[in-house]
């Protein structure tokens, strides 16, 4: 078990002792997350290394999430899409159903936290709990991971009356921000330097996963980690890849799973396999749920790793591979330019003609690839560790109303 104290040496003695003073003020609360999913994607990913640090600073952090059945998650997923403004055909039953299991886990969840931390729109309909006795003392806050800028009106509508029922909103960037009655607070997402994801990993590890899964050390490697998704565009990689190996020798990884809350995965997975047909240098790897430390070897053994997303909330992604200090080429979509300050910090590209002309460039030329990974590194530092987070949400949470006075967020 990892220690807040652990983080000390990334991010200095004065900040732990900062976050410790600032969760003091909190002890005894329950801040009670709720999402789709315990695995799986970005918001998973981040409670798991956020729930345990909040405890050990003295905030009592639970976290809970709603269940739904297949129809359910296709239409979140639905809705997910239409909300980064792809068509999608969302009905009005579809809507009824999403009403109906959100009140059948009103029956069953407790809500007990002092402060209601709802992820992403799947739970946000848990708000109509609000209006009932006894609740109107806990504070609601909405927690939006995906780009709203271009979301389909009527899904956003339909949304938006839960939404405005919140006591406050937390989006990821002011682009991505919508008009509402309700404050709206920034808060950029972030990863865990120390988790099995990201720590520091002995060579013979990343051998072992490379051997394991019959890469080739020796020769160039372009990685793209994402769940089979359309939306990550894991097509387009390989037509990238075909690019870049007209030129340039290598091999590429696609390597992600399913989430628990994404019925398309496995249709997904299976065109990338179609598509990828009998070449022995395209890895496609469908990963079990926790595979955390596989993806730390993957990425650390990559020359080049992309994120061709076509929409993005953040892309967590991006930061775990510019923290690996690798050169990363991804799309300019959602939160990728928060993360990536062209030619400077990585490489953002538009088309799959650029991000191949730009991988080429990588492949043969280590010493740029080197500086870009190096700059990646040094903003990822800075501005997406999960400490800057941590101190973010519990400032968060004192301004809904325990320590105003403390609050300068
Ligand atoms: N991830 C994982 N296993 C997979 C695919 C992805 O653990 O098979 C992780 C990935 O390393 C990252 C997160 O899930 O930490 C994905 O977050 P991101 O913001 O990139 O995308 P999302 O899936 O939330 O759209």
């Amino acid at each position: 078990m990892r220690s807040i104290k652990d983080y000390a040496d990334i991010v200095g003695e004065e900040t732990i002792e900062e976050i410790e003073k600032l969760g003091s003020y909190l002890n005894g609360k329950i801040i009670q997350n709720i999402n789709s999913t315990p695995v799986g994607g970005g918001v998973a990913e981040i409670l798991s290394g956020m729930v345990p640090l909040l405890k050990e600073v003295g905030v009592d952090a639970r976290w809970d999430f709603i269940k739904g059945g297949e129809k359910f998650f296709e239409i979140t997923k639905k809705i997910h899409n239409s909300l980064h403004g792809v068509e999608e055909n969302i009905s009005e039953s579809d809507f009824g159903h999403f009403l109906d299991v959100t009140d059948e886990n009103l029956k069953e969840i407790n809500l007990l936290g002092d402060i209601i931390f709802i992820h992403d729109p799947q739970p946000i309909g848990l708000i109509k709990v609000k209006d009932r006795k006894g609740f109107n003392k806990k504070k609601f806050i909405w927690r939006c991971h995906i780009d709203l800028s271009s979301a389909n009106t009527d899904t956003f509508n339909f949304l938006k009356k839960f939404i405005e029922k919140y006591d406050y909103s937390v989006f990821s960037s002011p682009l991505f921000a919508k008009k509402l009655k309700i404050p709206q607070i920034l808060i950029s997402p972030s990863i865990d330097p120390l988790s099995d994801k990201n720590k520091d990993l002995p060579a013979e590890t990343i051998n072992e996963v490379l051997e394991r899964f019959r890469i080739d050390p020796e020769r160039n490697i372009i990685t793209q980690i994402s769940r089979f998704d359309r939306l990550k565009d894991p097509l387009g990689v390989i037509d990238v890849y075909r690019l870049v190996k007209k030129y340039v020798d290598c091999q590429l990884i696609l390597a992600g799973g399913a989430a628990a809350d994404d019925p398309e995965a496995t249709e997904v997975y299976n065109e990338v396999i179609e598509k990828a047909g009998e070449d022995k240098d395209i890895f496609v790897l469908n990963l079990p749920p926790v595979s955390n430390i596989e993806i730390n070897a993957l990425q650390r053994a990559s020359t080049v790793i992309l994120q061709k997303s076509i929409k993005e909330g953040f892309g967590l992604t991006v930061s775990e591979g510019l923290w690996k200090s690798k050169p990363v080429i991804a799309s300019a979509v959602g939160g990728i330019p928060l993360q990536i300050t062209h030619k400077y910090s990585g490489l953002l590209s538009r088309t799959i003609e650029g991000t191949a002309l730009y991988a080429k460039q990588i492949l043969q030329n280590p010493e740029y690839a080197k500086q870009l990974g190096e700059n990646g590194h040094n903003h990822v530092k800075h501005s997406f560790l999960i400490t800057r987070h941590l101190r973010d949400y519990i400032l968060l949470f004192l301004k809904t109303g325990f320590r105003e006075d403390t609050v300068y967020l």
